[in-house]
């Protein structure tokens, strides 16, 4: 069984697709009882989000306890609270490193609320990564909307130079915060996106390119809240379950 667990809420950046869950984090202990809870209902992976998940200070005891368990850990984040200095450690407990990718362009970037110089980070920190942990598995993630549609071609080209192994592209869907109220704005047309999947999937490269549309958004998915609440996720509707503290 996976699960996707929003470890924090908060972030430092501001993306106008961003459909994250506003809710409290909770303490080290209380997340310790979260987790043994996942190990017992059988969980063998867990995708930690947020907000940004290295925002929450004692997620690096968190990875290590969950390696423990023998269960899979994916970190998705903005990188911004990694550095050159500080990767090897934060990677060490981690078997997919999932970066967020949307644009090239510093000028874009900024627009769209994850930063100017958010690029020139990202680069330098991907060409390190596999030096640094050579098993560990590497992908970029792109929201793909109206501000990036024209921009997919170049964004790929410059991808090609990394060694990842996935490029996942995720339709951007309008389901809950942010994300929502930007609806008219960020949202494409399936005929756009249908463009695009035709296009992306005719490619031959050296990774993976996963496409990520509505249909998969209708399949059920397990979230773990930073208040500790399991909830379900289909079709863009929540549903909470239990509370695993
Ligand atoms: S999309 Fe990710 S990086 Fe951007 S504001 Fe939301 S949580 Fe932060």
């Amino acid at each position: 069984m996976k699960v996707c667990w929003s470890i924090t809420s908060k972030c430092n950046r501001n993306c106008r697709y961003c459909f994250r869950f506003n809710r409290q984090d909770l303490s080290l202990k209380e997340n310790e009882k979260v987790l043994d809870s996942l190990f017992k209902m059988g969980v063998k992976k867990i995708s930690w989000t947020g907000g940004e998940p290295f925002l929450y200070d004692d997620l690096p005891i968190l990875l290590k306890k969950s390696k423990e368990y023998g269960i899979i850990n994916s970190v998705n984040t903005n990188l911004t609270t990694v550095d050159l200095d500080n990767l090897k450690d934060k990677i060490k407990n981690v078997d997919r490193l999932i970066i967020s990718l949307d644009f090239i362009s510093d000028a874009l970037n900024e627009k769209y609320g994850i930063g100017k110089d958010y690029y020139k980070h990202v680069s330098k920190i991907l060409k390190r990564v596999k030096q640094i942990k050579p098993d560990i598995i590497l992908q970029l993630n792109t929201v793909l909307f109206s501000g990036n549609i024209n921009y997919m071609d170049g964004l790929y080209k410059e991808i090609c130079k990394y060694d990842i192994d996935y490029w996942k592209i995720i339709r951007f869907l309008p389901i809950r915060g942010k994300a929502y109220e930007e609806k008219n704005n960020l949202s494409i047309e399936d005929d756009q996106f249908e463009k695009i999947l035709t296009r992306f999937k005719q490619k031959k490269q050296h990774f993976k390119i996963i496409i990520h549309g509505l249909k998969e958004m209708e399949k059920k998915h397990i979230i773990v809240l930073s208040s500790g609440k399991l909830i379900y996720s289909e079709n863009g509707k929540d549903k909470e379950i239990k509370s695993l503290i």
